[in-house]
């Protein structure tokens, strides 16, 4: 088992943010509180683990997993990893818009 504590690749920081987002996906964003980068991005639909999310009951669990999609096949991801960087990039862009309507300057 390895164990990380992410950190900024920019600028070092550990004073991160995880901003959840909910499409056909489950996704995390994680941005450097310090200097608004992202950080990485997870998707939360592999293997039927679900997302846990500590304080809530069953129910939410269980909507997670139906949210979850299928496995892809091998040429699949790897088409899937070749357009990520932009994708992922893209991404990131809406959800600063997104957040900026909702939230302004100052994210919580
Ligand atoms: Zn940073």
């Amino acid at each position: 088992m390895e164990v990380h504590i992410q950190k900024c690749q920019k600028c070092g920081s550990r004073n991160t943010r995880n901003i959840l987002v909910r499409d056909e996906q489950q996704k995390v964003f994680v941005q450097c509180r310090d200097c608004q980068s992202l950080v990485a991005r997870y998707v939360l639909s592999t293997g039927g683990g679900g997302y846990y999310h500590a304080g809530k009951g069953f129910e939410s669990f269980l909507r997670s997993v139906e949210r979850e999609v299928g496995f892809s096949s091998g040429k699949e991801l790897q088409d899937q990893f070749e357009n990520l960087g932009e994708e992922v990039d893209q991404e990131y862009e809406d959800l600063k818009d997104i957040l900026g309507d909702r939230y302004g300057d100052e994210l919580p």
